[in-house]
């Protein structure tokens, strides 16, 4: 069995709490500390419990609070080396800091971890999948195209967090200057409604898909209710779909 709450999602910030029973981690901390702390604390849990966190890449919205989450609550960070070096605005030495190899696999606690590349324009760019038993759920945000190895990593996932960042109309219709609408739809950039919908069809279809959170929408360029509907138009087998907010956490969902 494996717990998630998604404590918040978007360009503004991303922090998701995943568990079993025995172990808690958190994939990035894209808030201030204090933020991570109360959004945690008003879905009941601790900080103070965090086996370690898992750090996607550097943009400030992924890692704005965890150098402070490392040193307050003494929880270590997981990183590719070059997110580290990427990072050092942020990390100045004093957290508690391990790095990993892409595609290593990492046991913490009972969950077992294993980093997947993505292609986005940071240093460089991971997703994760997460295993505990028999149960496995799958994180991919900022990417901007999925590749071959995406898929082939994700097909096992019972549940998939996948970004579905904006719809390419509004994009393009809307107030973005120029260089922002291209690197934003770029092989490097975010993924759009309707590549997320063809990708979590895939893994439906060939994998063992079962439900999905949509995550960082962009709060501009894309509309939730537009983002659910391609999606799950897109979809031949049932899936059940949640939206992860800005705002707010999520409510725990159960992957079994
Ligand atoms: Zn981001
Ligand atoms: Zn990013």
């Amino acid at each position: 069995m494996l717990e998630m709450i998604m404590l918040g999602s978007g360009s503004g910030g991303n922090a998701c709490v995943v568990r079993d029973e025995d172990t808690m981690i958190l994939i990035d901390a894209g808030f201030s500390g204090a933020e991570i702390r109360k959004r945690m604390q008003l879905v009941g849990l601790d900080p103070d419990n965090l086996e370690a966190c898992l750090i996607t890449h550097e943009h400030g919205d992924h890692i704005k609070g965890a150098s402070i989450l490392s040193k307050r609550h003494k929880v270590s960070l997981l990183m590719h080396p070059a997110t580290r070096l990427a990072g050092k605005r942020i990390f100045n030495g004093s957290e508690r800091i391990r790095h990993f190899e892409m595609k290593e696999v990492m046991d913490l606690g009972s969950l077992k971890i294993t980093s997947v590349p993505t292609l986005h324009d940071s240093a460089t760019s991971t997703g994760f999948l997460i295993e505990s038993g028999g149960t496995s759920l799958g994180y991919l945000t900022d990417l901007g195209t999925v590749t071959e190895d995406n898929f082939l990593m994700m097909r096992t996932a019972d549940f998939l967090v996948m970004e579905a960042n904006h719809d390419r109309d509004m994009l393009w219709n809307g107030h973005y200057p120029p260089h922002l609408k291209a690197r934003v739809d770029s092989r490097v950039g975010h993924l759009s409604n309707r590549d997320s919908a063809e990708f979590i069809a895939l893994l439906a279809e060939l994998g063992e898909l079962r439900g999905v959170m949509l995550a960082h929408l962009s709060e501009k360029n894309n509309d939730p209710e537009l983002a659910r509907s391609v999606v799950s138009n897109r979809q031949e087998r049932d899936l059940e779909i949640f939206l992860a907010r800005q705002d707010k956490p999520s409510k725990p969902i159960i992957v079994e």
